[in-house]
């Protein structure tokens, strides 16, 4: 391959805001066969908006919301800007917390005054055990407005939940189309999410295959699955896809939110937050190629 059209390829797609790092990114793009969505802040807008706050009998609303945002100021997930910004909206003080401890991809545990908390998926704050009625009920609402669920425990006390509405970015179905009509045969989502939050936008897309509650190295493992079966190019766009990111035959990561771990992993970076830039990169990635030989 001549490099001179490699040169083109890379600044044609800069036009676009697509940073591709180098030939071989160029060349494993322009190879893709499969491509795998994370869907938080990837299909999803990922500035997810908190619409209701649910809580145990006697918890109240604010206080449930006061203590997760506090714990969140240690986080750089989509979530915790959510959650804070619900806070600061309702006037809330927050505190300063310690000894946090993240689980990426499913929580935070940390000290706020003088409590413990523990934020996060059901999965995280529950484990094996039975949720509460109110938590399943939660769970069910959170189901309905397809919203994300993040559980509070304090002190080892389910207190609440908070339900954030996590839409589609309006460009998505868009998007899926542009890379189905270039070729694209097998579009998947995996996502750290529930599996009824994750199957629902999958049937709406129309996608070959929805893998949900996967932790960041179970994302890892299935990318590497399907690597094995055929070229796979993954998108993310959180720190918890960075490994995954790194693991496919090419990474793109959403990178105008500047969460720069996934951004550091991948062959691509889209400098825009716009998800039709995937399917732009590949095109520009196959006429490179195309005009190389
Ligand atoms: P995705 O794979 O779709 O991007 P994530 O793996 O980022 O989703 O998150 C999966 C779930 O883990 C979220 O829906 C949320 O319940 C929980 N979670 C992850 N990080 C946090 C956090 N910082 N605070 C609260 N909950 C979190
Ligand atoms: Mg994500």
């Amino acid at each position: 391959a001549a490099p001179v059209a490699f040169i083109a390829g890379v600044s044609q797609a800069a036009r676009h805001g697509i940073l591709v790092k180098g030939g071989g990114a160029l060349e494993a793009l322009a190879r893709t066969a499969t491509v795998m969505f994370d869907k938080t802040g990837t299909l999803t807008v990922g500035g997810a908006r908190l619409v209701a706050i649910e809580t145990a009998p006697g918890e109240s609303a604010d206080d449930v919301l006061r203590l997760a945002a506090s714990l969140e100021q240690a986080s750089h997930h989509v979530v915790a800007s959510a959650i804070m910004a619900a806070a600061a909206e309702r006037g809330l003080a927050l505190t300063l917390p310690s000894e946090v401890r993240e689980n990426l991809g499913s929580g935070l545990e940390g000290r706020v005054g003088p409590h413990l908390l523990r934020v996060g998926s059901p999965a995280m704050v529950f484990g094996t055990v039975r949720p509460p009625d109110w938590a399943v009920r939660a769970l069910r609402r959170a189901s309905w407005r397809s919203a994300l669920a993040v559980f509070v425990l304090v002190d080892g006390r389910p207190a609440g939940a908070l339900l954030l509405a996590d839409e589609l970015r309006k460009e998505t179905p868009r998007a899926i189309q542009m890379l189905r009509s270039t070729g694209i045969a097998r579009i998947m989502m995996v996502t750290g999410d529930r599996a009824d939050a994750a199957e629902t936008i999958g049937a709406a897309l129309d996608l070959d295959g929805v893998l949900a509650d996967r932790s960041p190295s179970d994302k890892v493992d299935a990318v590497v699955t399907e690597q094995r079966l055929a070229p796979t190019l993954m998108v993310g766009d959180g720190i918890n896809d960075a490994p995954a990111l790194a693991a496919a035959g090419v990474g793109i990561a959403m990178g105008a939110r500047g969460a720069s771990a996934s951004s550091q992993a991948a062959d691509v970076v889209i400098l825009v937050d716009r998800l039709d830039r995937v399917s732009q990169a590949v095109a520009v990635a196959r006429r490179a190629r195309g005009i190389a030989v």
